[in-house]
């Protein structure tokens, strides 16, 4: 490709950027919900626009070694950076310091290994417990039967704050299907935060690019649309 159609290509993308965060604001803003971008495989120029020129303040990757490929390139002294994909214990000591929230706590060898990696820096490091709601083989997350339990084992640790919960869910065709699972998760939610587990303004981190509005309605407080902003992946 010519350079001349590469950077008609590069606004063309941009241009469709604004055009979707801006309706994913208008659903969001009012209700006082964070947009939080999913920005796997999106390349940092793309991700630098969304912030400089979009109003984009949150932003999550999902792979530790593509948020330390991308790190340096993004203009963070303006955005929040998540993490949102399976962490392996090992790759903690990565991102600590780096990242804000943690959405994916899912195991207590984790909760010791964020903990003591913070105590070493001397930070308290925020994170979600993420819930496997749709009780689905195939995914991450604790059981919702396991998640109080496991809520108050993992608050013991010092050096680490657990903010609230994450969840994925199941993928459904037909929209309306989503209603179940983000019932069952707000009323955990609300159970819980009921027993003080998530301390002050609690989190509930829920909704995508095909049903970020209705996740919306159930009382998300973060929404982790991808797609819907960037474009599909290749
Ligand atoms: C990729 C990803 C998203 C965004 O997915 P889309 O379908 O592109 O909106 C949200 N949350 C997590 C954890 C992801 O990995």
């Amino acid at each position: 490709m010519t350079e001349k159609s590469l950077t008609e290509l590069s606004s063309c993308v941009k241009s469709s950027v604004k055009e979707n965060l801006d309706k994913i604001f208008s659903h969001a803003k009012p209700k006082g919900v964070t947009v939080m971008a999913a920005t796997k495989t999106v390349p940092p120029e793309i991700i630098n626009y969304a912030i400089t020129e979009c109003g984009l303040k949150n932003i999550g990757e999902n792979r530790v070694q593509e948020l330390l490929e991308k790190y340096d390139r993004l203009f963070l002294d303006e955005v929040n950076l998540h993490f949102i994909g399976t962490l392996q214990p090992n790759k903690v000591k990565y991102i600590v310091g780096k990242v804000c929230l943690i959405h994916s706590l899912d195991s207590i060898k984790l909760a010791s290994e964020i903990s003591k990696r913070s105590l070493a820096k001397e930070i308290v490091t925020d994170v979600l417990c993420e819930v496997n709601i749709g009780n689905e083989a195939a995914k991450g997350g604790i059981s919702e039967e396991a998640a109080e339990e496991f809520i108050k084992t993992a608050s013991e640790f010092e050096g680490i704050r657990i903010r609230g919960i994450m969840v994925i869910g199941p993928h459904c065709e037909n929209k309306e299907d989503y209603r179940p699972f983000f019932e069952r998760t707000k009323s955990l939610f609300d159970n819980l935060s009921s027993k003080g587990l998530f301390g002050e303004k609690p989190i509930l981190s829920m909704g995508m690019s095909d049903n970020y509005d209705l996740a919306i309605e159930y009382g998300a407080t973060i929404v982790r649309p991808g797609s819907a902003i960037f474009g599909n992946r290749v």
